[in-house]
C-alpha cells in the first residue's frame, strides 16, 4: 500500500501541498485536473524521480527511498525514455538495471511485448517506430520488470482508440495481479477504468472519490467538463437499478 502524508513540493512558481492519500495493492487510481495542476509533479514524487520537500511517502510502511518494491514509471514523452536503437536491447538494458538474470530476458521481453500488442516488434529499430509504438515499448519496458506499483503519466496520449483499449485491459490485468496502478489523464472518459478518481487543482487535491461516487455526483466536474457530464448522463439513462449496474453499462458501452 502507498501511503502519502502531508506531501509538499515547490518549484519557483508552483507549490504542491497538503497531499494525503492511500493507494492499496490491486487498486487503480486516476489523477485528473487542468494542465499545470501538478499531476506530473505528484507522479514523479511517487515514482521517486523528485524528492519531497516535506511530508512522506511510505510503501507498506517503509519510506519510499528504502523500499524494495519495484515501481515502474511510464513518463509522458517516450523519446526521453528509449535509449537503444533496437527494441530487444532497450528492454534488456532495463532488465539488466533491475538485476534480472540473463536467462529470463527472452521470456520477459516476449511476454511484455505481447501485453502491449507489440510482439512482432522484438527486433525492430526503435527510431523507425511511431510515437504511439514507442510509448508501447516504454510500457513494455516497465511491464518486463514486473512492478508492484506502476505509474502512467498520460501514457495513452499518443495512442489510437484501439490501442488505448489494450492499455485499459492491461490496467485490469495488473489490478488482478495485485499491482497498484496510478494513471494521469486529460481524457475524462478514461476515469471509468479507475477504482478511485483524484482531481488536482492548483497543486492541491480538490477531491478524491470512488468511481461510483464520481459517477453519482457529477457536480465534481467543472463547467469545461460539461460535454463529458452530458455523455455520462446519457449513459445513466440506461435504466440502471444500482451503481454497480451503471458502472457495468459504462464499461460495456466503452467495449471494455
Ligand atoms: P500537470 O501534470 O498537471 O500539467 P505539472 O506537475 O507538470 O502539472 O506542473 C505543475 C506546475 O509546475 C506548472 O505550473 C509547471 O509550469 C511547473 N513546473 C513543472 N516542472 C517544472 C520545473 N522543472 N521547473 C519549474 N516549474 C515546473
Amino acid at each position: 500500500m502507498i501511503t502519502i502524508t502531508n506531501l509538499e513540493y515547490k518549484y519557483t512558481n508552483f507549490k504542491l501541498e497538503n497531499i494525503n492519500l492511500c493507494v492499496k495493492s490491486g487498486e487503480i487510481l486516476a489523477i485528473t485536473g487542468k494542465n499545470g495542476s501538478g499531476k506530473t509533479t505528484l507522479l514523479q514524487l511517487i515514482g521517486g524521480v523528485l524528492k519531497p520537500k516535506h511530508g512522506q511517502i511510505l510503501i507498506d510502511d517503509i519510506p519510499l527511498k528504502k523500499n524494495k518494491k519495484i515501481i515502474g514509471l511510464v513518463q509522458q514523452n517516450p523519446d526521453n525514455q528509449i535509449i537503444f536503437n533496437n527494441v530487444y536491447d532497450d528492454i534488456a538494458f532495463t532488465l539488466k538495471n533491475y538485476g534480472v538474470n540473463k536467462e529470463e530476458y527472452d521470456e520477459r521481453i516476449e511476454e511484455a511485448l505481447k501485453k502491449v500488442g507489440m510482439e512482432s516488434f522484438k527486433n525492430a529499430e526503435t527510431f523507425n517506430l511511431s510515437t504511439g509504438q514507442k510509448q508501447r515499448i516504454v510500457i513494455a519496458n516497465m511491464l518486463a520488470i514486473k512492478p508492484e506499483i506502476i505509474i502512467f503519466d498520460e501514457a495513452t496520449a499518443y495512442l489510437d482508440q484501439g490501442t488505448k483499449m489494450i492499455i485499459y485491459k492491461l490496467f485490469e490485468e495488473l489490478k488482478n495481479d495485485g499491482v497498484s496502478v496510478i494513471f494521469s489523464t486529460n481524457e475524462l472518459s478514461e476515469i471509468v477504468y479507475a477504482d478511485k478518481v483524484l482531481i488536482m487543482d492548483n497543486g492541491k487535491i480538490k477531491s478524491i472519490n470512488n468511481i461510483e461516487e464520481v459517477v453519482k455526483d457529477l457536480s465534481v466536474f467543472e463547467e469545461r467538463f460539461i460535454p463529458l457530464k452530458l455523455q455520462l448522463l446519457s449513459l445513466l439513462k440506461l435504466n440502471c437499478k444500482s451503481d454497480e449496474e451503471i458502472i457495468q453499462k459504462i464499461k460495456e458501452r466503452l467495449k471494455w
